[in-house]
C-alpha cells in the first residue's frame, strides 16, 4: 500500500521516488532498532542524521535554508512511511511542525540559522504549548515572557513535550501580555545547548509511544536575545498557531493512515495463516466483513487525506476539514486496531506480535494535537454560522 490514491493531482512522480527511498531506509535503519529504542525509551541521536542524509526530512524547504524546495506532499509521505513501519519513536511529525513555523513566520537569519540543521538532523526540534494546567484551552498558557532590553526573561513550565529530551531548539508559547488574552500570546525560539535556567524533567512512562522522549521542561528566568521572537511583533503565537494546526491535524490523519495500512497487511498474513476448526481465520465469514469494513475505512481516509494534502498545497485546507481529518482518521485507526487485534486472539495481547504495540500507540492519536472533542468543537463552529 501506499499514501497516494491512483488518481491524486497532487502526485508526481518525484513524489513516488521519495516515497521509494523513505520505505527502503526505514525498513534497513528504522524497524531492525524499535524495539530496542522503546528498551532505551528514545530514538538515537545518529537516526535523525541518517534521514537527513537520505534527503527525507524537510521535503518543503526551500534550498536557500538546505531543502530542496518540494512541498507539503514530501513532508506526508515521510509521515505515512513512518507509521507505514509502525513507528511512534521518531519525533518526525514535531521537527516538521517546526520547520513549518520556522519557513512561514521566521527571519532571514532564523531562517538561515536553523534551517539547515533541522533538514539534516543535526538539530532537532519541539514545540512546548501544553503546560501543567493548561492544555486544550492554549490562550490560558501561563509562561510569560518579560521583555529586558534586548532579551526576553522566561519562567514558567511545560509538559508532554515530545522530543523534549533531545531538542536542540524549542519554540515555547509564552504570554509576552498577560492582560491581552489570545493576543498576548508569543512564540519564541530557544536554543537549549548551556541555556541558563532551562532544565528538563522526566522522560515520562506512557501507556505507548514508548521509544519517544517526552518531558517535562521548566524555565527560571531563561534569557534568550528579543531576536528568537517567531513573527515581526509581540502577540502573533495565537494566530500563528491557529494558522499551523491544520498541517499538525492532517498529519494525525495520514499518521493513522499509515498505521492502518500496516495493520491491516499484519492482520491479513496472519489470519491467512492460522488455523482453527480445521479452516484459515481468514476464512471464517466474520473475519472476511471485518476485513472488508476495515478495507474500506482505509480507503475512505486514504481519498479524504489525499484531499487534504492538494488542498493544504494549494493553500485551501481550512480548520474545519482539518480537524475532521484528525477526528475520523484516529478515530478510525483505534477502531481498526481493536479489530485487528481481536482476529489476533490471545496473541494479538502479546508484545512480541506488533498489533499489541501499536494498539497502544493508537490511543494517544485521539488526544494530541488538540484532543478529538476540540476538534468537534471546531467543526461545529464552521456549521454554526
Ligand atoms: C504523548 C503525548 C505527546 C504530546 N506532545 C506534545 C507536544 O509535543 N507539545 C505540546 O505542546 N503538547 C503535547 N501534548 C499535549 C497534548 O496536546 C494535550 O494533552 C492535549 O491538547 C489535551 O490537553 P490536556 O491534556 O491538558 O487535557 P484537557 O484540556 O485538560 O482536557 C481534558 C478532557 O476535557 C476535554 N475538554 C477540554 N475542553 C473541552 C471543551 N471545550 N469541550 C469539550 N471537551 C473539552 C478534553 O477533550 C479531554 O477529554 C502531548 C500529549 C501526549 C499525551
Amino acid at each position: 500500500m501506499s499514501l497516494f490514491t491512483e488518481t491524486a493531482a497532487w502526485v508526481e512522480d518525484e513524489h513516488r521516488m521519495f516515497a521509494d527511498t523513505a520505505r527502503k531506509l526505514f525498513a534497513d535503519e528504522m524497524t531492525p532498532n524499535i524495539d530496542r529504542w522503546i528498551e532505551q525509551g528514545i530514538v538515537d541521536r545518529e537516526f535523525w542524521r541518517t534521514v537527513g542524509a537520505q534527503g527525507v526530512m524537510g521535503g518543503a524547504v526551500p534550498e536557500q535554508y538546505g531543502g530542496f524546495g518540494g512541498g507539503y506532499g514530501f513532508d506526508a509521505i515521510t509521515v505515512y512511511e513512518q507509521g507505514r513501519a509502525g513507528d511512534t519513536g521518531w519525533g518526525y511529525g514535531i521537527q516538521t511542525i517546526v520547520i513549518h513555523y520556522l519557513m512561514n513566520y521566521g527571519s532571514e537569519e532564523q531562517k538561515k540559522r536553523w534551517g539547515p540543521g533541522l533538514v539534516s538532523g543535526d538539530i532537532v526540534a519541539a514545540i512546548a504549548m501544553t503546560e501543567p494546567g493548561t492544555g486544550s484551552d492554549l490562550q490560558a498558557v501561563q509562561t510569560y515572557a518579560e521583555r529586558d532590553g534586548n532579551q526576553y526573561k522566561i519562567n514558567g513550565s511545560k509538559t508532554f513535550i515530545t522530543n523534549g529530551h533531545t531538542a536542540d531548539i524549542i519554540i515555547v508559547v509564552t504570554k509576552t501580555d498577560r492582560n491581552a488574552g489570545a493576543k498576548g500570546v508569543s512564540l519564541i525560539v530557544i536554543e537549549t545547548e548551556g541555556l541558563e535556567g532551562f532544565r528538563r524533567g522526566r522522560n515520562l512512562k506512557k501507556l505507548g509511544m514508548k521509544a519517544n522522549d517526552t518531558a517535562e521542561l521548566f524555565f527560571e528566568d531563561v534569557r534568550v536575545p528579543t531576536a528568537n521572537l517567531l513573527g515581526p511583533e509581540e502577540g502573533q503565537g495565537f494566530y500563528q498557531l491557529m494558522n499551523q494546526l491544520p498541517w499538525e491535524r492532517l498529519m494525525i490523519a495520514i499518521t493513522a493512515l499509515g498505521f492502518i495500512d500496516f495493520a491491516l497487511a499484519e492482520t491479513i498474513a496472519y489470519t491467512q495463516d492460522r488455523k482453527a476448526f480445521g479452516q484459515r481465520i481468514m476464512d471464517f465469514q466474520n473475519t472476511r466483513f471485518k476485513l472488508a469494513e476495515m478495507k474500506t475505512k482505509a480507503e475512505l481516509l486514504r481519498s479524504f487525506v489525499n484531499d487534504g494534502i492538494a488542498r493544504l498545497e494549494a493553500g485551501k485546507l481550512d480548520a474545519a476539514t482539518a480537524s475532521m481529518a484528525k477526528y475520523w482518521g484516529s478515530e478510525t485507526q483505534n477502531q481498526v486496531m481493536h479489530e485487528c487485534l481481536q482476529l489476533f486472539g490471545g496473541y494479538g495481547f502479546m508484545m512480541e506480535y506488533p498489533i499489541a504495540r501499536l494498539y497502544a500507540d493508537s490511543r494517544v492519536q485521539m488526544i494530541y494535537g488538540g484532543t478529538n472533542e476540540i476538534m468537534k468543537e471546531l467543526i461545529a463552529r464552521s456549521i454554526d454560522v
